[in-house]
């Protein structure tokens, strides 16, 4: 096993263009080992070549603030898969722009910060205009039937931070959750420092006024920094959730709509079931099992159950059954309460709609 400090001076020697087997003797590593290195690390070398023949002192400098590391560690499920054998490095971007700017200074290069450009005449007569003024390119924008530019929005939701657990590789971590998958993706950036990316599908808001419990989905997530405080801004919620807050937010389903449940008997899986839904709740529900059906026990899992609450609402879940409760005798049966088993973010979203308009007709028509 060879130390990031050989592979270092590896980088530095095969980028100033040496040759392998000069580097071999120089650093004492076998040739066939380089040729591997020289492989994994082939993007990277081109783009420090690059910037070499550019600039020999920043890309001196920018060497020197490298960490490398070569592993990719996945978790999940409580398992850790590690990868080995990739070649990665990284530096603070902050150092990176510090280094950029000591080197302008010392060129003279004329530096100005905090200046809004939105017309490219505002800097007067010049030959050539580099505009580098990121993704939301005002420029770009305005000569886009020229450039063509496409920008693709996807759904994903991140929160991009810092942290100073150390990490020696690039670390996925997947983890269910309530709410839907999350993923952390971090990796190294500096001596003591990580990089620490959350990602979730879409960001979801709970707040408690009083009794009631108020949820909504944010989206254009912004971190806004004032002199003493730190806000979130984003868009205005589309659609908001109101749950009262006494009974775990269980509602009973409106007579009319008659919910059902299917499934199969999970101890005969040939019999399907078709049971009514007594009520339910945003982690759970309540089954009416008829007295001439093969009894359930409580622990037992029912997998792929379907939860038609209206025309409108169909829940895809497992169900673990918690209780059985015997209700009066002339019902003929029992109550099942049973909690929901990672149910997808689309039925659980379906299941708070449907929960919320249950709650405002029931409350309209005075039943509760
Ligand atoms: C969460 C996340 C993680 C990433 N991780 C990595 C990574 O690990 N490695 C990697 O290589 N890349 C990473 N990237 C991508 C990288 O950040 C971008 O590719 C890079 O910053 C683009 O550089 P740029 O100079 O084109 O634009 P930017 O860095 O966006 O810089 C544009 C600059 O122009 C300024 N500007 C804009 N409009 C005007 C105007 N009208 N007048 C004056 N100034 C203006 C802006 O204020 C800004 O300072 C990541 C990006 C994100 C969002």
């Amino acid at each position: 096993m060879h130390s990031l400090d050989t592979k270092s001076q590896f980088l530095e020697l095969r980028a100033k263009g040496w040759s392998l087997s000069r580097i071999a003797q120089q650093i004492g590593v076998a040739k066939r080992t380089l040729v591997d290195w020289n492989a994994q690390h082939k993007l990277e070398l081109e783009t420090l070549r690059a910037f070499e023949e550019a600039d020999a002192p920043t890309y001196a400098a920018i060497r020197r603030e490298f960490v490398y590391w070569g592993d990719i560690e996945t978790y999940f499920g409580g398992e850790c898969v590690r990868s080995t054998g990739h070649g990665f490095c990284g530096m603070s971007r902050k150092r990176l722009l510090q280094i950029l700017h000591a080197r302008c200074r010392e060129l003279g290069v004329e530096l100005e910060f905090e200046r809004e450009i939105t017309d490219e005449r505002e800097l007067g007569s010049v030959d050539l205009v580099l505009a580098a003024d990121g993704v939301s390119s005002t420029l770009r924008k305005k000569y886009e039937q020229h450039f063509k530019p496409t920008i693709g929005w996807g759904k994903c939701r991140f929160a991009w931070l810092g942290t100073d657990k150390p990490l020696k590789a690039f670390t996925f971590i997947f983890r269910e959750s309530e709410h839907g998958l999350f993923a952390i993706h971090a990796y190294p950036f500096q001596a003591g420092l990580s990089t620490f990316i959350v990602e979730c599908d879409e960001a979801v808001v709970v707040g408690y006024l009083d009794s009631v419990k108020l949820q909504f989905d944010v989206s254009n997530l912004m971190l806004v920094r004032g002199l003493n405080s730190v806000a979130i801004k984003g868009n205005f919620p589309r659609e908001m959730f109101r749950f009262q807050r006494r009974n775990g937010f269980r509602v009973r389903p409106m007579m009319r709509s008659s919910p059902m449940a299917t499934l199969r008997h999970p101890m005969i899986p040939d019999m399907q079931l078709n049971l009514r839904v007594l009520d339910v709740s945003i982690g759970g529900c309540a089954l009416f099992l008829p007295n001439d059906v093969p009894a359930l026990d409580a622990g037992v899992l029912m997998n792929g159950v379907i939860i038609d609450l209206d025309a409108d609402t169909r829940i895809k879940t497992g169900l673990r059954l918690q209780h059985v409760t015997s209700l009066n005798p002339e019902s003929g049966g029992v109550r099942l309460g049973c909690e929901m088993v990672t149910p997808g973010s689309d039925s659980l979203r379906a299941l708070q709609r449907y929960i919320d308009q249950t709650q405002k007709r029931r409350r309209l028509l005075a039943l509760d």
